[in-house]
């Protein structure tokens, strides 16, 4: 089998593999990809330094021409892509098909971005002084990734760092590295000079930590859990560099009695358990008022009744499998742990058999859950959801608000004004009324508050907050 190596200063290297297994079908090898040593990792980190300064001058027309490319041909390959997604990770193939439409749309709007840079002058308070501001770009960025959404994040890394003019060390989870090479090839191809970006494939702890340890590294992005988050942040506060932390998420979404229980049916079941509940937008707390709660049970129990959990590539499959053991373990771990504590199992909680060997989990509701059980606290990661039951709109919000977390958060009604006051008092980044907490649009600010989020927004125009460095200066006339 062919190893899909590393590229390093502009050459693909590494003979060190790993397998990348299917979880829809564990006999299935999707491909191997090479294992990187901290050896390599400081080679890509020494090569991205020293391509920093010509990339960092480069023409923005050049930028604009190779983010297209780049764009243009991840869009040409969707449904190949798209497969290739949704055999490594095990989201149904229409959600992999999607999220590659969803990088290929990122890279065509920073390579717009790209030709609209701009400054301010503004005049001084002294006379015969005119100020500038300018925004510089940092250096050598590190993006680290999650194994969830294994295109659309890296997209959303790579293409601002490259607009802005940084180079960068790129390291994916280790469990999804066929679609970062893919990308990583397209925009090698797309002509990109040598050194500007290096890919990296390897352990978190090897790779992850080699990036972590480097003085070059002017700047790293990182999604994933809450626990490497303060690595991150503890490493980067230590070498005095910018670092931006995107992490877990327990998302409430309020349903209120005068809610369209249709809508909010359809917002809970997406947002809980479609991706397997593998966002970290997902909601895995629906706060219910008691007028419409035992209504809203039973038609949520009655749709996943109706939910297909199969191979990601069947047609007809609305659920996938869990991405690997470790996952699954962790997901069936809770759902003991929701049975010890008192909530009711109202569906779900079984391992399935499939004409494939994979980690197939059923969609798992618990009802009679408290907002101070774990698994309405921590988050689980999976397809696991409670319901907790609360008087009314007050009760709901302190609720919805009561989490360590702040990335999303949602609120089924057809009242304006507890819509509108939902949307000024929710403690998250990103509010959503009569939508799935989940699902996202490419081009506005992506983020949230409290432990989910550190540093500046991603995506949109917001993301130059974190790629550049502002730059004020004074001429004398
Ligand atoms: P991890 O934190 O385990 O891994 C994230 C990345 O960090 C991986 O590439 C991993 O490498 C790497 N890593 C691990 N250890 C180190 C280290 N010591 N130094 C540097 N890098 C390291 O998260 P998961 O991949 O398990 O992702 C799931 C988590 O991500 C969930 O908690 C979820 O909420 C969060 N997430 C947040 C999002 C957001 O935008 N807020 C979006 C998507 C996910 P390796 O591959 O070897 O493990």
């Amino acid at each position: 089998m062919t190893i899909y190596q590393n590229l390093i200063a502009g050459e693909w290297i590494g003979s060190d593999a790993t397998k990348n297994i299917n979880p829809s079908d564990t006999n299935e090898v999707v491909g191997l990809y090479a294992d990187g040593s901290a050896e390599d990792t400081k080679n890509a980190i020494a090569a991205a330094k020293s391509a920093f300064p010509a990339w960092s001058r480069s023409g923005i027309w050049e930028r604009h021409v190779i983010l297209k490319k780049a764009g243009d041909e991840i869009m040409a390959r969707k449904d190949e892509l798209g497969a290739l997604l949704a055999r490594e990770e095990g989201k149904t193939l229409p959600e992999a098909i999607g999220e590659t439409i969803r990088a290929s749309q990122i890279f065509e709007f920073f390579a717009g971005e790209a030709l609209r840079l701009a400054g301010e002058t503004i005049p001084s308070v002294r006379p015969n002084i005119g100020v500038e501001i300018t925004r510089d770009p940092l250096g050598v960025i590190g993006i680290i990734t999650p194994w969830n959404f294994p295109i659309a994040i890296p997209a959303w890394k790579i293409a601002p760092a490259l607009c802005y003019g940084n180079t960068i060390v790129f390291k994916p989870a280790e469990l999804v590295p066929a679609c970062s090479w893919a990308i990583v090839d397209i925009l090698h191809r797309a002509g990109l000079p040598k050194g500007v970006l290096n890919l990296v494939m390897g352990k978190g702890s090897v790779v992850g930590q080699a990036m972590l340890d480097s003085p070059d590294v002017a700047g790293i992005t990182f999604t994933g859990s809450t626990g490497t988050g303060k690595r991150v942040a503890a490493a980067s506060l230590e070498h005095n560099r910018k670092f931006q932390l995107e992490m877990g998420g327990k998302n409430p979404m309020v349903v209120l009695d005068d809610a369209d229980l249709n809508v909010a049916v359809e917002a809970a079941a997406n947002s809980g358990f479609f991706s397997t509940g593998q966002r970290c937008t997902a909601s895995s707390r629906l706060i219910v008022t008691e007028g419409i709660h035992d209504k809203f049970v039973a038609a949520l129990t009655a749709k996943l009744e109706t939910l297909v959990v199969d191979n990601a590539m069947k047609s007809g499959t609305h659920i996938g499998p869990v991405v690997d053991e470790k996952q699954l373990k962790t997901d069936t771990d809770y759902i003991e742990i929701g049975k010890k504590e008192g909530a009711k199992l109202a569906f779900g909680g079984e391992l399935l058999k499939r004409d494939t060997p994979g980690f197939y989990l059923q969609p798992t509701l618990f009802t009679e859950a408290t907002n101070q059980m774990r698994i309405s606290r921590e988050e689980i990661f999976g397809p696991v959801v409670s319901v907790i039951r609360v008087k009314d709109y007050e009760e709901a919000l302190a609720t919805a608000n009561d989490t360590p977390f702040g990335l999303s958060s949602g609120i089924a009604t057809t009242s304006l004004k507890h819509a509108t006051h939902f949307k000024r008092n929710a403690e998250a980044g990103m509010v959503m009324v009569n939508l799935p907490t989940a699902g996202v649009d490419f081009h506005v600010p992506f983020g949230g508050r409290k432990g989910s989020s550190y540093g500046p927004r991603e995506q949109g125009k917001y993301a130059a907050e974190f790629y550049t460095s502002v730059k004020t200066s004074y001429t004398l006339a």
